[in-house]
Formats: C-alpha cells, sequence, structure tokens
C-alpha cells in the first residue's frame, strides 16, 4: 500500500498529493509552532502577553 497514491479524503477523486495535502501541511506546521512556542515557557508567556493584549480593548 502506497500513502502517496491514497485518494483525499475531501472527495475531489484526485491523490491527497496533489489534492488537500500542502493545505494540510501548513495547518499542521502551523499548529506544531504554536504548540513548539507553548511548550518554550519564555514563549508562552510571551503569547500569553500578547493575547492578553489583543483581547483588551480600552
Ligand atoms: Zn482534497
Amino acid at each position: 500500500m502506497n500513502q502517496d497514491d491514497e485518494l483525499c479524503p475531501c472527495g475531489s477523486g484526485k491523490d491527497y498529493q496533489g489534492c488537500c495535502k500542502k493545505a494540510f501541511d501548513q495547518a499542521n506546521s502551523a499548529r506544531e509552532k504554536l504548540k513548539a512556542a507553548m511548550s518554550n515557557p519564555e514563549k508562552a508567556k510571551e503569547l500569553k502577553e500578547l493575547l492578553k493584549n489583543l483581547n483588551k480593548d480600552d
């Protein structure tokens, strides 16, 4: 079984490689980056401050 030839789960009938793989990889790497940042105490603190400031209106 070759994963590269798998049909895309979106139902387009194209293979996954030529369809949603790119979008999925991008979403995945963004999530991985966020996860990596959150597991780093310094970065997590930065992110929390950033989010706090974003949610503050005045
Ligand atoms: Zn697709």
